[in-house]
């Protein structure tokens, strides 16, 4: 009776394929039981959730920019497959959490649009880049609309991404923002689970609304998905 949650992954420069640990024991804590999805893997209809983890930039030619300086790695493959299976979730009513770069893969497959390099495109932001360890966290978000899964009010998350929101896909709605103004959650209101957070929340779990309380009702999401089948 665990929903089945599929995890996307990437492929490191030695061909392995690569996913850190914590986005597995996240899950499996809060009862749900883990596939990994290797790019190009059919998912459907075995997969009650998907989760969309960190990993390289994104192309820009997916939202019709060309590449500008300060674009970091990118995985082709990866980003074929990942737009892909957003676009089928959505279809599919199943429940989706994107985190760092699988919220920014979620916001372009459905329209939106990225900061490339941030550094450079918002000279203004905070430093979102922290090479801190992401057990710590870094800057604070205000809650906009919690979607009745996070409360109002300020919270702290860590913060290690390159690429961030700059246009919302039009079925989104900004969840949290950053003090500089960046969005760093969304979801969207018309399904039961389909968020996004910039910040890293299976790092942080020892923190009740950044981090366990999502994983949570994203499991959850899965479990309801996957009584209804
Ligand atoms: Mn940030």
């Amino acid at each position: 009776m665990r929903p089945c949650i599929g995890i996307t992954c990437g492929v490191n420069e030695q061909g392995r394929y690569s996913l850190p640990q914590t986005y597995v024991e996240a899950i499996q804590q809060e009862g749900g039981r883990v596939i990994l999805l290797p790019p190009g893997e059919a998912i459907w209809p075995e997969v009650d959730g998907l989760l969309l983890p960190g990993g390289d930039d994104i192309q820009p030619h997916w939202w019709g920019e060309d590449i500008l300086p300060g674009l970091d790695a990118w995985e082709p493959e990866r980003d074929v497959y990942e737009i892909f299976l957003v676009r089928e979730a959505w279809q599919r009513n199943v429940p989706l959490f994107g985190i760092c770069r699988g919220m920014q893969v979620t916001n372009v497959a459905l329209g939106g649009s990225l900061w490339q390099d941030i550094p450079r495109q918002c000279p203004n932001a905070l430093l979102h880049r922290q090479e801190a360890d992401l057990a710590q966290v870094s800057h604070l978000v205000t809650i906009q609309d919690g979607g009745g899964r996070l409360s109002c009010g300020e919270l702290w998350v860590n913060s290690h991404h390159h690429q961030g929101i700059k246009k919302l896909a039009s079925c989104l709605k900004k969840g949290a923002i950053a003090a500089d103004g960046l969005v760093e959650a969304f979801y969207a209101p018309a399904k039961d689970f389909f968020w996004g957070v910039q910040w890293h929340p299976e790092r942080l779990l020892t923190e009740p609304e950044a981090g366990r309380q999502l994983i949570h009702c994203f499991v959850q999401a899965g479990y309801h998905h996957f009584m209804a089948k």
